[in-house]
């Protein structure tokens, strides 16, 4: 059966709703066109080289760039902010809508808990103050996907104020040198999400999918403390790893569940701040970057030009690499805040105020959920640093792909190898084979275990690290066989014969007399000249550090 429609006129596009009747809903079947395709695995961008933003120098006059986001991330919830519907990422079409998300009249909000625990866990690794008592209101604006023409938030008292987020910029030609930089968080709060509108350009329509009407957010709110878009992109990677290490919200950017606004404005050091522009949902944290860095550049020449900047909502068009100004948000709007009257005040304790004999059930608790705070990214790069001897700009790259920081554990817990090799592999060899197949850590064809076997028999010396390049390679295409089998199949086994390898050393010194005299004059550099023919003549199964050996003694005697 047909969706039945519901339509009305809005600046030449006709709205089309699915309607929603009771339990058995009427999705929009064939329409579910909208997953962001070709965005996906983006967020793994973040810490590669951003473009760096000039330091926006123009003309005579310095400039000074300033930046400030506004990130909404959707809570990890079974369940809607105030109703009991399910949160799944791409259900069919309005199929995830309650009477109360449909704003049919008479429903009332209900307040889930577990999206006010995790505002209060993501405060509390935020370093923010957690108000006992916040508020909600509401935020009037008209929009097809918002059926209420309101959304319920925390404008007056939010739940969480004063924190701050500290993150790592990697900088140098090699990115090896880290500097850490804080950037303060203004405030925490909970909010609805908005229905999504798809916009059907055949059919000049716009169709609802009501399915994330409702749908719990947090929003996180910056300070202007940042000065480009690579600050702003690094920022955004670390806040992601946050929650993601929280478990409140899987900030999967390309899912659209953490979505970024950038205020951008320029000014003269030494001056006030400059009017600011705001570029609205950007997706990605390369995006982020580049539409940040570009809008510094754009504001710096429109006011050498002697224009001016107007404080106006801009989008970020990924295709020309430009930020142009969004029509349909032009002019100041009025969202006639007002108390939300069928919610009372949230109110939580702390260990000094929960009242004696308290159902646990019934109040939250900062102190219990401060207690069990996971551990947090910074923490656990420093672990790494200090456990296996790791170079800083290492413990990011771990923790930045997802996935990695598990596998090379794992290949730490299986291999005798040294945590320096393994890191060196891990990070070398692996992850590199990984990108330049644009493939994921969970989509390796290698399991921990084979690299760690492999990498057991190097550190056995059973094969040299040339040998073992070629195990790795194999064990890449054929996933049934295991490294000891390839080894051994391609007799990939060091030479264990010392007697056999002297014997050949003495044969090349005598098969390469000149070599020899330049090395007994004093050109030590030749050794290696020798140390090469001597492994082309093993077929490159014997070990160089034992062929060096032989070769000094020899020469010595
Ligand atoms: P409003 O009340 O208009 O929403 P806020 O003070 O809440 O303004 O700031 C909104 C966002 O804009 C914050 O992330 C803040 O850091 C940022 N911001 C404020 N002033 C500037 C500025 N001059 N340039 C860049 N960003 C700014
Ligand atoms: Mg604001």
């Amino acid at each position: 059966m047909a969706a039945p429609m519901l339509r009305w006129g809005c600046a030449g596009r006709r709205w089309a709703f699915a309607c929603v009747d009771g339990g058995s809903r009427h999705g929009l079947g064939a329409r579910n066109d909208f997953t962001l395709s070709g965005m996906r695995g983006q967020s793994s961008l973040a810490l590669q080289p951003l473009i760096t933003a000039q330091k926006p120098r123009k003309g005579e006059h310095e400039w000074a760039a300033v930046v400030g986001l506004e990130i909404h991330a959707q809570i990890s919830s079974n369940s809607k902010l105030f109703s009991g519907s399910q949160v799944h990422f791409a259900a069919p079409p309005n199929s995830l809508v309650s009477f109360f998300d449909a704003s049919l009249p008479g429903t009332l909000p209900v307040l889930n808990r577990r999206c006010v625990e995790a505002a209060v866990m993501t405060g509390l690794a935020l370093n923010c103050r957690i108000n006992k008592k916040s508020l909600f209101d509401r935020k009037h604006y008209f929009y097809a996907d918002l059926p209420a023409g309101y959304q319920i938030t925390q404008q007056r008292l939010p739940i969480a104020v004063n924190g701050s987020l500290t993150y790592g910029v990697c900088l140098g030609k090699k990115r090896r040198q880290v500097i850490t930089k804080m950037v303060r968080i203004k405030q925490i709060q909970l909010e609805q999400d908005s229905g999504k509108s798809l916009h059907d350009d055949l059919r000049s329509q716009t169709l609802i999918d009501l399915n994330r009407a409702g749908v719990g957010l947090l929003e996180v709110v910056m300070e202007p403390d940042m000065t480009c878009g690579e600050e702003a992109a690094t920022a955004v990677r670390e806040l992601q790893l946050i929650l993601q290490a929280l478990g409140t919200s899987q900030a999967n950017m390309a899912e659209g569940q953490l979505r970024v606004d950038a205020n951008v404005s320029v000014h003269h050091p030494g001056e006030p701040f400059g009017v600011r522009t705001e570029v609205k949902n950007l997706n990605s944290a390369r995006f982020l970057a580049k539409a940040i860095d570009y809008e510094i550049q754009r504001q710096i020449n429109e006011l050498e030009n002697g224009g001016e900047i107007l404080n106006e909502t801009r989008s970020f068009d990924s295709t020309l690499g430009c930020t142009v100004p969004m029509r349909d948000k032009e002019g100041k709007q009025d969202y006639r805040f007002m108390p939300e009257p069928n919610l009372p005040p949230l109110v939580l304790y702390d260990a000094a105020s929960l009242p004696a004999g308290a159902d646990s059930r019934q109040v939250i608790n900062i102190d219990y959920i401060r207690e069990r705070l996971p551990e947090l990214p910074s923490v656990t790069r420093e672990k790494l640093i200090e456990q296996y001897g790791m170079l800083p700009e290492h413990s990011f790259t771990l923790l930045n792909e997802a996935g990695l920081l598990e596998f090379f554990q794992n290949v730490i817990k299986e291999t005798r190898a040294e945590p320096k090799v393994v890191t060196s592999w891990v990070l070398n060899i692996f992850l590199g084979y990984l990108k330049q197949q644009s493939l994921a850590v969970s989509e390796s064809p290698i399991t921990p275990s084979a690299l760690a076997e492999l990498l057991t028999l190097l550190d056995g010396k059973v094969i040299s690290s040339s040998a073992a390049k070629q195990v790795f390679e194999e064990l890449w295409k054929s996933k049934s066989k295991t490294a000891a089998q390839i080894v051994s199949e391609k007799k990939l086994e060091l030479m264990q014969d010392l007697e056999a390898l002297e014997q050949l050393c003495q044969a090349i010194m005598e098969g390469h007399p000149q070599v020899v005299m330049d090395l007994k004059k004093g050109n030590l550099k030749a050794i290696n000249k020798l140390i090469g023919l001597v492994r082309k003549a093993t077929l490159d199964r014997a070990d160089p550090t034992v062929i060096k050996k032989i070769l000094e003694e020899k020469l010595s005697s």
